[in-house]
């Protein structure tokens, strides 16, 4: 019963009898009146946009009210949101939408989630969670959870002013969207360490349809993906070494598999949801109706399952 879109009768009763004010996190409820809201009425597309709401009580009065389709609020921190004017600032964002991934170990038809691809998305975004930490000494990181994936909104002071070109330099850095230079790749740790964090989950994905139009010849990838020397592989690639990989693939092959492995990590997250500084993002606590399930904001992410805290009422009650 799950996944199914949601009538406009359950979406009321949802805002009437389970959404409440405590869904929405202190980070929002803080910034109300500098954020640009915007709601899709009628599952067409956030048309109405450029709402400025002063109090939380007038946001729970509206949500009520108009039990909207899907409610949105800006990452950005204006003067005068209600015109998009006077930009402050902008939260940064990663999005990992488990049904745009571009491997995955299900076998959901395209656009399709299930609890695999889910469970693959939070694995991800936790990856990237930790990057940022450790590479970036970031510190303010929030998760949520969108419906059909993990957004994860960072609120450091140090990148509220990012520009599009340093969010986009960031998000390379994070998902290994660009190899590292040939001399650098064994390197123990930064940048180098993660393209190979990002290689060695995308090993155990591999099947020979991948490769398709790769260029790399039928013979060497039919060698790399006998399990044995795939666990090999990738017991080398932890301690930092190409040898083995290399050897398989032939130079040139080599070449070509990090070529597409960088373009795999390039897909892993939506790139224009972190670039655009002006975006607006699905409200935590609202209702994500095309799929009946709610966008949550996640306080204990490891023990977070969409399956026990984001299916509302309304669906479990469904015949
Ligand atoms: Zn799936």
């Amino acid at each position: 019963m799950i996944f199914r879109e949601a009538t406009p009768e359950e979406r009321r009763r949802y805002y009437r009898e389970e959404w409440s004010l405590d869904d929405v996190p202190e980070f929002i409820l803080e910034t109300l009146q500098q954020r640009e809201f915007g709601f899709d009425h009628r599952g067409e597309g956030p048309s109405d946009r450029y709402n400025r709401i002063s109090t939380p009580a007038q946001l729970e009065g509206m949500l009520i009210r108009i039990a909207p389709y899907a409610a949105y609020s800006s990452v950005s921190f204006y003067s005068r949101p209600e015109r998009r004017e006077g930009w402050q600032g902008a939260e940064l964002v990663f999005d990992v939408d488990a049904k745009d991934l571009p491997l995955r170990s299900c076998s959901c038809a395209p656009g399709e989630v299930c609890g695999t691809c889910l469970a693959e998305a939070k694995e991800y975004i936790l990856g990237v969670a930790e990057v940022l930490r450790e590479d970036f000494a970031l510190e303010q990181l929030h998760f949520v959870y969108s419906g059909r994936g993990y957004h994860l909104r960072v609120l450091d002071e140090k990148v509220l002013g990012m520009q599009s070109q340093e969010r986009a330099s960031l998000l390379d850095y994070v998902a290994g969207g660009v190899i590292p230079p040939r001399e650098l790749l064994e390197l123990r740790g930064g940048y180098p360490r993660v393209f190979r964090l990002r290689l060695l989950r995308l090993l155990s994905l591999l099947s020979p349809g991948v490769f398709r139009g790769s260029g790399i010849p039928r013979r060497r990838v039919g060698s790399l993906l006998e399990p044995r020397t795939l666990r090999r592989v990738a017991n080398e690639l932890e301690e930092g070494s190409f040898t083995l990989l290399k050897e398989t693939l032939g130079s040139r092959g080599f070449g070509r598999f990090l070529e597409l492995i960088r373009r795999l990590n390039a897909e892993m997250l939506d790139a224009k949801v972190t670039v655009d500084v002006k975006r607006i993002l699905r409200l935590p606590g609202s209702l994500h109706s095309k799929v009946s399930m709610k966008c949550v904001y996640i306080k204990d992410v490891e023990r977070f399952d969409p399956f026990r805290h984001a299916v509302p009422k309304f669906v479990e009650e469904r015949s």
